[in-house]
């Protein structure tokens, strides 16, 4: 499977991948630093899964979760943000994401909501 990782911070980027591959998922990975190169990478790639942060340079990440769902209804997306934007949860609900992690990231939340959003545990 395939995991579009989507954030402007490189390091960010690395813990995440850090923790899928850690828990064993097999992932390959895409990775994107704002939203409009996301948008461009999911056309491209069609990832199985989508990881977003919201604050980014260019275009934002509720804005990139709106123009996915356009190009595919099913995406599956989960979105992230730092402690203190708990209010953009219903934003990102909104526009189409299936869940929503707050940073800095704890594994087992991480891969519980993965395994929730591709429905792992149901095979
Ligand atoms: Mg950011």
């Amino acid at each position: 499977m395939k995991v579009l990782l989507v954030d402007d911070a490189a390091f960010v980027r690395m813990s995440l991948k850090k923790i899928l591959n850690d828990a064993d998922f097999g992932f390959e990975y895409v990775e994107a630093g704002d939203g409009e190169e996301a948008i461009e990478k999911y056309k491209i790639y069609s990832p199985d899964l989508v990881i977003m942060d919201i604050t980014m340079p260019k275009v934002d990440g509720i804005t990139a979760v709106e123009r996915i769902k356009e190009i595919d209804s099913d995406a599956k997306i989960i979105m992230c943000s730092a402690m203190g934007f708990q209010e953009k949860v219903v934003d990102a609900i909104t526009a189409g994401a299936k869940d929503f992690i707050i940073k800095p990231y704890e594994a087992d939340k991480v891969v519980k909501s993965i395994k929730a959003v591709l429905k792992l545990d149901e095979e």
